[in-house]
């Protein structure tokens, strides 16, 4: 072990004997002291005042006091910090001179010792947490399986079973759903006979069921259900929250067969056949988590636990995604941390004294449990004594009497060393105690050991601080929070009663932890009440699960359910394609008399166009054999613009064309120009289309079924612009999938995810009946938005899609679009999210008056809300915008629905994709088709997981097609321009 490097090679205080009366000499810890860093003044503009020799740490319940000895005066320092930071800093000081302060100084850690102990703890965290280091780490990080604390609501009768030492505690806790003000409890203890302890396993159980049996029989409970926790404190697997097998026994127990087996099970199976029926256990835990489960108040949480106690322990809520030894990844788990065995890697070598390594070689578990053998109340009666044995060796307590007596193990407890430091009655109390050991102390003796005593409390109480600094601010980073506030439970005797205690323990976390605020509660009986608290929100979350689930349920499509949409898209396909079927069929087909993707060959300069929302695009792009450039200006059209007359409409396109011709000293050229309109169109020529109806706002009168671009072409003549040649118009999509298959000739599909949806792609002119012709491809532009408007697709529409549809301009249109783009999806969210809020599953009940108005709720929203880790400063600040006072589980639920949607939404547009790909295979009789589909739109490219979804369903429904997606750089206006040359190309019009 590297922690025993320090230990002293002749006799046990054989180092600070011989350090004895000369400062030159060996002593561990003046070595240590000496070796230390060069220490900064913890508070520059503080004057730090050296600490004379009978330095006293006086603290009081207000503040930190420190009184110090001047001139046979005792001076008072009120100032807290400046007091702590004597506390930390006192190695600064001078060198030791006497004994006494030797030993005090080799007791007292300095601040930035502590702050880089704070980042040792920190990375223990972490090598706990992952996959990789965990068998290594000191800290285990164990996952309880514990993912939320306590809201208030919980409500009913639970069953608490709690096997202790040598006895098993039965309690039976009603909470009434009152915040968890007044539990109502009922408990009895049972003594357990020792052979029971150490014999089968089985009877172990059967005698834990007995007592839940006769505790109840006593309680005349006849409850229907009755929830049971169980508190098991040993060494377990725990890998759900009701499933844990056992490590090992301690704490003299060693009952047969237990070990590698589910403990839970062995105990439900004990009930079992006592025919308690009504009795499920649900949970199991250890005694650490109940007490962070007892101490939150409202509107804030209790997300860590200490304890305080003869073993030392935290436990915390982390983000579960950080915790990759469960499965749990969204929301946040409480982490054991089973931090008494940090430093058993040597890590703390340099702050362990010869004190420390003497109790822990006298102890049972040498080398182990470093940090908690500092800490734990069982050790600091056992720290003392040896720094008394060691200060009577080197004749500076009790001289001229005998201290033998000190050398019996245990003879000093941790709760005299506590009373000795009570200030009130303190000298008194030491020279009880001390003479109570058989010593005859006299009053320097009395006021050195308390000082030893307060020494070595309040070294326990910094290096709790610092654990409670790391834990603080590893969940505040983890967080990504600027400050924590946060409610600690604390539990143990070293704390319960003891205000000095918890004094430094709040002042050094400060120090230690700035940015955060915690509050230290006491929790009262942490292993009964919060085994109950656990068990109760175990119970409501599994209901709550339930009912989240029955309102998501509709909206998790099955594999049959997509391949059925699969299916249904191919044949609402046939019927477009079909020259009889065409008219009523809800996926229109429309031919697009694009009968070429690009081959690469393609050269020139072209103007486009790109009209599609409330912004149009003028750009004039270079095709040249080294590549693309292109300069484009946008230009809005104003609301009164879309929605006026046809002609104003594309008087305004013409002027924006002119401006920007002028701009790019290009007024005197006449460029073949491509048209991208993405607005629905019956396509009669390459530079024909009739416009079949107006959307995203536009209502321009005198548009629909006219020739768009004979309308441009007037509005041209009508503005005198005589040099305008337009060659083709072109969709969006059909743009998108020509901008990707000028880098990737096997892109022969083009697909849209944004503000609304859509796809084209090459089809067998054999198989357009709307065009004549067999020979060759033609682009067909899908418009699938509109598949199901028939009514094909009803059955997947939910009461959240109906709703949403309802509050379009556009009702029973569009409804496969309406189920799967960015100008829905956000909607439909928001329509789950107020179901969930009346039915209690959110928000308590109360959405902000904000979530009730149309369109607040932002498809962005989902990306930012479903990125890993949850993204928490964005999500805050989606909440605050939305006014809503979401808790945390609030907004993993949140989460699971925008999943849930989002999901739905790219398995939909896999299925459609599906058909698509499937189809093209078997047109072109091919046993497997490789092929390039090119996408745009801002859903797609953003969202954090719609991308891969969608490629993971359409491999499933597809497995003979490998499809390659490839996103478009502007397809639209350079899709637009390579359509024009791909048409100049094919005609041999060439520039
Ligand atoms: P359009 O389809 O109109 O050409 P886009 O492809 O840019 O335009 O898509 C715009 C749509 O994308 C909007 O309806 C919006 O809801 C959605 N959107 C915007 N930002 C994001 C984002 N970060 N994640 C997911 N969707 C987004």
């Amino acid at each position: 072990m590297g922690s025993r490097s320090t230990r002293p090679q002749s006799g046990r205080y054989g180092s600070a004997q011989r350090s004895s009366g000369s400062e030159a000499g060996g002593s561990a810890y003046s070595d240590r002291s000496r070796r230390a860093a060069p220490r900064h003044a913890l508070l520059t503009s503080t004057p730090m005042t050296v600490v004379g020799h009978s330095c006293h740490l006086h603290y009081r319940r207000d503040s930190v006091r420190m009184l110090h000895r001047n001139d046979s005066r005792w001076s008072i320092e009120t100032e807290d910090r400046f007091a702590i930071s004597r506390l930390v800093n006192q190695q600064q000081d001078s060198s030791p001179s006497t004994p006494i302060q030797r030993a005090l100084r080799a007791l007292t850690i300095p601040l930035e010792r502590l702050h880089i102990m704070k980042g040792h703890m920190m990375q223990a965290m972490r090598r706990g947490l992952s996959r990789h280091t965990h068998s290594r780490a000191t800290l285990k990080m164990l996952p309880t399986y514990i993912c939320a604390t306590p809201d208030g609501t919980e409500k009913g009768d639970f069953l608490v079973v709690e096997l202790c030492q040598s006895q098993v505690r039965t309690l039976l806790v009603t909470l009434l759903g009152d915040g968890n003000l007044n539990p109502q409890m009922m408990y009895k203890t049972f003594d357990m006979p020792e052979d029971i302890m150490r014999g089968e396993g089985e009877a172990l159980f059967d005698f834990i069921a007995q007592c839940v049996s006769q505790f109840l029989a006593n309680a005349n409970s006849s409850l229907e259900y009755l929830p049971l926790g169980f508190v098991f404190p040993f060494s377990c697997r725990q890998t759900q929250l009701n499933k844990a097998e056992l490590i090992s026994w301690s704490k003299g127990f060693s009952c047969r067969d237990v070990v590698g087996k589910d403990v839970v099970q062995l105990l439900q199976s004990a009930i079992n056949k006592q025919e308690l029926s009504n009795v499920e256990v649900v949970a199991l835990m250890n005694d650490t988590v109940g007490t962070m489960m007892t101490c939150s108040t409202e509107g804030r949480p209790c997300e860590v636990a200490l304890i305080a106690d003869k073993g030392s322990n935290c436990c915390f809520m982390v983000e579960a995604h950080l915790v990759e030894t469960a499965d749990e990844t969204s929301g946040r788990m409480c982490i054991n941390t089973e931090w008494g065995r940090f430093g058993d890697d040597g890590i703390l070598t340099d702050i362990l004294t010869p004190y420390d390594e003497c109790v822990d070689e006298e102890s049972s578990s040498p080398g182990e449990k470093r940090f908690e053998k500092m800490v734990g109340s069982l050790y600091l009666g056992e720290i003392t004594r040896h720094v008394l044995i060691a200060l009577a060796a080197e004749k500076a307590l009790f001289t001229g009497s005998s201290v033998a007596v000190l050398k019996e193990k245990g003879v000093l407890k941790t709760h005299q060393v506590l009373e000795i430091i009570n200030i009130e009655e303190g000298m008194a109390m030491t020279k009880r105690a001390l003479e109570a050991l058989g010593l005859q102390p006299n009053e320097r003796d009395c006021s050195r050991v308390q000082q030893i005593c307060r020494a070595v409390v309040s070294r326990a109480a910094t290096l709790y601080a610092t654990g409670l600094s790391a834990v603080l601010s590893f969940m505040c980073r983890t967080r990504d929070m600027d400050q924590l506030l946060v409610n600690v439970g604390v539990d143990g005797e070293l704390y319960q009663g003891h205000t000095r205690f918890e004094e430094i323990l709040l002042s050094v976390t400060k120090l230690l932890a700035p940015e955060c605020v915690p509050t230290l509660l006491p929790s009262t009986d942490g292993s009964g009440r919060g085994a109950a608290m656990v068990t109760a929100v175990a119970v409501r979350l599994e209901a709550q699960r339930h009912e989240v689930a029955k309102v998501l349920a509709p909206l998790r499509l099955t594999h049959d359910d997509l391949v059925q949409v699969q299916a249904l898209m191919r044949q609402e396909m046939e019927l477009g394609l079909g020259r009889e079927t065409h008219a009523n069929a809800s996926v229109r087909m429309l031919p697009t008399y694009v009968c070429h993707t690009p081959d690469g060959t393609e050269l020139g300069e072209f103007l486009a166009l790109d009209l599609g929302g409330t912004n149009f695009r003028v750009l004039v792009v270079q095709v040249t054999e080294q590549g693309i450039r292109m300069a484009s200006e946008i230009y809005v059209i104003p609301t009164a613009v879309m929605q006026g007359t046809g002609e104003e409409l594309f008087d305004h396109i013409i002027d924006c064309i002119m401006n920007f011709q002028q701009k790019q000293d290009l007024m005197t050229h006449t460029l073949p120009l491509g048209f991208t309109f993405s607005f629905p169109c019956q396509q009669v020529g390459l530079d024909k289309a009739l416009l079949l109806t107006w959307t995203k706002g536009f209502s321009a009168s005198g548009c629909v079924g006219q020739d768009v671009v004979q309308l441009l072409r007037e509005a041209a003549e009508r503005k005198h612009h005589v040099g305008l040649k337009v060659v083709a118009l072109v969709n969006d999509t059909v743009g998108t999938m020509m901008s990707c298959g000028y880098e990737d000739p096997k892109c022969e599909i083009g697909l849209i995810v944004g503000t609304g949806t859509n796809a084209c792609y090459m089809e067998e002119m054999r198989n357009v009946g709307t065009v004549e012709g067999d020979e060759g491809r033609m682009c067909i532009n899908m418009e699938w938005g509109a598949f199901g408007d028939n009514g094909c697709l009803d059955h997947i529409f939910t009461s959240f899609d109906k709703v949403v549809d309802d509050q379009t301009i556009n009702p029973g249109k569009q409804r496969f679009e309406k189920l799967i783009s960015g100008m829905y999806l956000g909607e439909i969210v928001r329509h789950i999210l107020l179901a969930m809020a009346d039915k209690e599953l959110l928000f308590h009940g109360n959405p902000s008056p904000k979530l009730y108005t149309k369109d607040i709720f932002k498809t962005k929203f989902l990306s930012t809300i479903e990125l890993n880790g949850l993204a928490p400063r964005q999500i805050r600040q989606i909440l605050q915008d939305l006014e809503l006072d979401a808790s945390f589980e609030d907004s993993v639920l949140m989460r699971e629905v925008c999943h849930t949607v989002s999901m739905r939404a790219a398995q939909l547009c896999a299925a459609g994709l599906a058909a698509v790909v499937e189809k093209m295979r078997e047109n072109r009789g091919l046993d497997k088709l490789s092929i390039t589909v090119g996408v745009d739109g801002t859903l797609y490219k953003l969202h954090p997981n719609f991308s891969h979804c969608l490629q993971r369903t359409l491999r499933d429904l597809a497995p003979n097609c490998t499809v390659s997606f490839m996103p478009s750089e502007d397809g639209s206006g350079k899709g637009a321009a390579l359509v024009a040359a791909v048409a100049c190309r094919i005609s041999g019009l060439g520039q």
